[in-house]
């Protein structure tokens, strides 16, 4: 019987195999952020589009550019689904939460961040017994937060 860890990996693989949301927005008016993990040669860029101003901004649209492993590249195609249509706020405390789920202490930690339900983005949770691999995960959320930062 096929068991949970199988499930995971189809999720990972249908994601690189089939990424949602790849492309570019032009930018400006789309906002441009690209990152880099030395360690394994993977390379995101963030092209992310915003409906108003502060927290209450929407993600109207997001696309993914850039090539790497199939964890760098999968995480980036389920975070954009993750985030399509959610206000900035809901943005940032997802990415916390990712990243608590990754083993990565988050500064602005919040008790409500444990809520947060993460639905695909659960399968990306066995890397976190692969240390060198968690970069890859979280390289494409550290580019958005990058982004939503850009003034
Ligand atoms: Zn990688």
């Amino acid at each position: 019987m096929p068991g949970l860890e199988d499930l995971y990996r189809e999720i990972i693989l249908d994601h690189y195999r089939t990424p949602r949301n790849r492309g570019e927005l032009e930018s400006p008016p789309a906002i441009r952020a690209d990152g880099h993990n030395p360690l394994c040669g993977d390379e995101i860029t963030v092209y992310l589009a915003l409906d108003g101003t502060g927290d209450d901004a929407v993600v109207s649209d997001i696309k993914i550019g850039g090539q790497g492993c199939s964890i760098s590249q999968s995480s980036a195609s389920m975070m954009t689904q993750a985030m399509l249509g959610k206000p900035v706020g809901e943005v940032r405390a997802l990415a916390r939460r990712f990243k608590t789920m990754m083993g990565i202490e988050v500064d602005d930690e919040q008790q409500s961040d444990a809520d947060i339900a993460l639905g695909d983005l659960e399968a990306l949770q066995g890397v976190v017994k692969f240390p060198v691999r968690i970069k890859c995960a979280v390289l494409s959320w550290n580019t958005l937060l990058q982004a939503l930062d850009t003034p």
